[in-house]
C-alpha cells in the first residue's frame, strides 16, 4: 500500500532532494507530496527563537489542516562571529523576506573586519515528522565551514556563494546538487528522519 507523506513546502528543491532521498533508500511506498497538491490552507508565519520549534509548528499546522503524516523543516546560517545569527532570521536578514543578495551582501559587511581564523559558521536545517495522531520527531543537521569575502558559484540559493564547507575549497554554490545533498544540513536532518518514516509506513 502507498504511503502519502506531506512535505511542507512551496520550494521544488527541497521536494525532489527529499523524494532522492527516499528513493536511494528503497522507500518505494512512500509517496511525497508538496503543499502545491494539497488544498490550500492558512500557513502561519514563522515566529519561533528555534529552528526546532519552527519546524514543528509548520509540519503540525501542516498534518492537522490536511489530516497527513507532515515534514517540515526550518533551516539557516548561524554565523560564529556574530553570536549565532542570523539564525533564525536568514531568510529576512535585511529586512525583507527571501532577498537572498542583500541578505548575502548584509553579511559581508557585518564581517568586513573578521579575520579569516574568526570567520567559522555553519548551515542548520532541523526536520520535524508530524504524523495526524499528534506525535512528533525532531532532529537537526549541520553543516560547518567559513565564510568567505567574495561570493562564488551559481548552484544553491541563499548564502551558498559565500559558504566553504568544511574539507573543501568550493562554495557551496559551485558544488553540484548530489554533492551538496550528501554532505548539506538538510540533506543530514531529512536521513535522520528516515528509519521514522520506514516505522510510520511499515506500521500502516
Ligand atoms: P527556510 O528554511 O527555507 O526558511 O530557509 C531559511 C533561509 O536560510 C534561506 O532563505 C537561506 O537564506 C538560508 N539557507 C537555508 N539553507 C540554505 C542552503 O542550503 N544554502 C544557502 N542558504 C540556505
Amino acid at each position: 500500500m502507498t504511503t502519502r507523506i506531506l512535505l511542507a513546502t512551496r520550494n521544488p528543491g527541497k521536494l525532489d532532494e527529499l523524494r532522492r532521498i527516499v528513493v536511494k533508500r528503497g522507500l518505494s511506498d512512500v509517496r511525497v507530496l508538496g503543499l502545491s497538491d494539497v488544498e490550500e490552507f492558512a500557513e502561519a508565519p514563522e515566529t519561533g527563537a528555534t529552528f526546532e520549534e519552527n519546524a514543528v509548528a509548520k509540519a503540525y499546522d501542516a498534518a492537522k489542516a490536511t489530516g497527513l503524516p507532515a515534514i517540515a523543516d526550518d533551516s539557516g546560517l548561524s554565523i560564529d562571529a556574530l553570536g549565532g545569527m542570523p539564525g533564525v532570521l536568514s531568510a529576512r536578514w535585511a529586512g525583507r523576506h527571501g532577498d537572498d543578495e542583500a541578505n548575502l551582501r548584509l553579511v559581508l559587511g557585518q564581517l568586513q573586519d573578521v579575520p579569516d581564523e574568526r570567520r567559522g559558521g555553519g548551515f542548520v536545517s532541523a526536520a520535524a515528522f508530524v504524523v495526524p495522531d499528534g506525535k512528533e520527531i525532531v532532529v537537526r543537521g549541520e553543516w560547518r565551514g567559513t565564510i568567505i569575502r567574495e561570493p562564488r558559484g551559481s548552484n544553491g540559493f541563499g548564502y551558498d556563494p559565500i559558504f566553504v564547507p568544511e574539507g573543501e575549497t568550493r562554495t557551496s554554490a559551485e558544488l553540484d546538487p548530489a554533492a551538496k545533498d550528501a554532505a548539506s544540513h538538510r540533506g543530514k536532518a531529512l536521513r535522520s528522519l528516515l528509519p521514522h518514516l520506514q516505522e510510520y509506513a511499515e506500521a500502516g
